[in-house]
């Protein structure tokens, strides 16, 4: 039997997982060097136990949760591809993991190099002019990217109210127009699931400040008329946004730039590895085409010409800072790393197996579920449950279900235009043989919800919790354990 009971109720007085060496100064006691106010009443209820009892209590921790260590996590648009240590290892070496943010730049300057050259490589990729490493989320390049169209139609002396987001749009792409100060204008997907062409002409006019768009789109589709649509969003002045949170099926192939976007974000901690979820730490830089460099955060980063980095904040025209230092910099390294061990035909095949792994998932399914939109699938796909729906069993049951399979669940009830959508990204890191494992364990769950569907409304059943009370648990939190 494994011993069940939290750290708490495996402490022993005056146990100890370290020994310390006898005292040989004079003791002081706390109340002769701490003020009394700020001394507790009562000690701190920390657990008297052994350093192999804290060990377990950890690694025992580490595998509760689902995690990409263990195995497949094909959450769809959030990109959980696994991340190789040495990306880890060399974050951690001791010159990164503790630099200071205020250390004078004459000695970070390895530290500035390679985020000089991280830059240096995200404008490759994107075909773009200049970046900035500062937003340190998906979202927060989002922010900035928006604040930069703002400025630059306040510079040409317009006020432009809308930003146009396509029905499929992820949730922050609108977030991030309302908080800029902008009104959403949506447009709908045409029978193809791309942009509705025809729609998005009639919503153009001088009041469009610029149009964001996910490229490959959220169900996994690259938008084939971007050219087009490009020509005309700037035709009426406006600026062409792209989403590059996801660029597992760009990278390598093709270049944003040339497809006609003035501004990009790019989420490390999806594309290039890095373990993220459970809310952080990310990096989304952002990359400009070159009317918008002025635009940019501060402080910007600079190689003199003498090859030395530094930072100058000398932009008039900057939106300003986003937040306090530099952004997450053991994420930039990790990022680095990746990009630099694969070089570019490690990129381009990096794409090449993501879009490969998500076509062979989609057509070893398409019989067992429906694939509304299963024309010319690259990184992602989205599945509907519907067919399982009629027999009772919700795409959330389906999830759940596959936690028991040993699988994390994929991304479900998004896109929006997809009734019972589960949005499944294997990505490249995957063997043939975990994707075949995964394949029958969806098959599987759709032959019991045909034979009994009970078997599955009420999964997960061999996780260390059951099904949970989702509501109730974002509505009362308790996240203390009290004996
Ligand atoms: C993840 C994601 C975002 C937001 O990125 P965060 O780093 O989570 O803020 C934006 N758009 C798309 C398409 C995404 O997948």
């Amino acid at each position: 039997m494994s011993d069940s009971r939290v750290i708490f109720e495996k402490s022993v007085k005056d146990r100890m997982g370290i020994a310390i060496p006898k005292l040989d100064v004079p003791e002081i006691s706390l109340s002769d060097s701490i003020s009394p106010e700020l001394l507790r009443e009562t000690p701190a209820n920390l657990p008297e136990v052994s350093e192999p009892q804290v060990v377990r209590h950890y690694v025992n921790l580490s595998v509760k949760n689902h995690h990409v260590d263990k195995d497949l996590y094909p959450l769809g648009s959030c990109t959980m591809k696994y991340n190789p240590k040495i990306n880890d290892a060399l974050a951690s070496l001791p010159g990164f993991a503790n630099i200071h943010p205020h250390q004078p730049v004459e000695n970070v300057q390895g530290a500035l190099h390679i985020m000089y050259e991280l830059e240096q490589m995200l404008l490759k990729i994107t075909g773009m002019s200049a970046a900035t490493l500062q937003p340190s989320a998906g979202s927060q390049g989002e922010f900035a990217g928006i604040l930069i169209m703002k400025k630059y139609h306040e510079q040409n002396c317009e006020n432009r109210k809308y930003i146009i987001i396509p029905e499929t749009a992820h949730g922050t792409n609108p977030a991030s127009v309302s908080l800029g100060g902008f009104k959403a204008r949506e447009v709908k997907s045409d029978n193809r699931g791309r942009v509705d062409f025809e729609d998005l002409k009639s919503k153009l006019d001088d009041e469009v400040a610029g149009m964001m768009l996910t490229q490959p789109n959220t169900l996994g589709l690259f938008e084939n008329q971007i050219e087009a649509i490009s020509e005309e969003v700037h035709k009426v002045g406006a600026l062409m946004y792209m989403d590059g949170a996801n660029m597992n099926a760009v990278v390598g192939l093709c270049k944003p730039a040339e497809m006609g976007f003035d501004i990009i974000h790019i989420n490390l901690h999806k594309t290039f590895s890095t373990p993220h979820g459970g809310g952080g730490p990310g990096a989304g830089p952002i990359a400009v085409v070159e009317k918008l460099a002025p635009f940019l955060p501060i402080p910007k980063l600079i190689k003199d010409d003498n090859g030395k980095f530094n930072w100058t904040s000398d932009l008039p025209d900057s939106i300003g800072r986003l937040h306090s230092f530099f952004g997450n910099f053991g994420i930039l390294v990790r990022a680095y790393v990746y990009i630099k061990m694969l070089g570019d035909s490690g990129l381009k095949s990096m794409t090449r197996v993501a879009i490969i792994n998500a076509n062979y998932l989609k057509n070893k399914l398409k019989d067992a579920y429906k694939i509304p939109f299963a024309e010319g699938t690259l990184h992602e796909f989205v599945a509907s449950g519907v067919l399982q729906k009629a027999k009772g069993v919700k795409a959330l049951d389906i999830a759940k279900a596959l936690l028991d399979y040993g699988f994390y669940a994929p991304t479900i009830y998004f896109p929006n235009n997809v009734p019972e959508a589960m949005m499944i990204e294997p990505t490249e890191s995957e063997t043939k043989e975990t994707l075949d494992r995964f394949v029958s364990a969806l098959l599987e769950i759709n032959e019991k919800i045909n034979s009994d569907p009970d078997l599955v409304r009420d999964a997960p059943m061999t996780t260390p919790v059951i099904r949970l009370d989702e509501t109730k648990a974002n509505r009362e939190l308790d996240l203390r354990w009290t004996p």
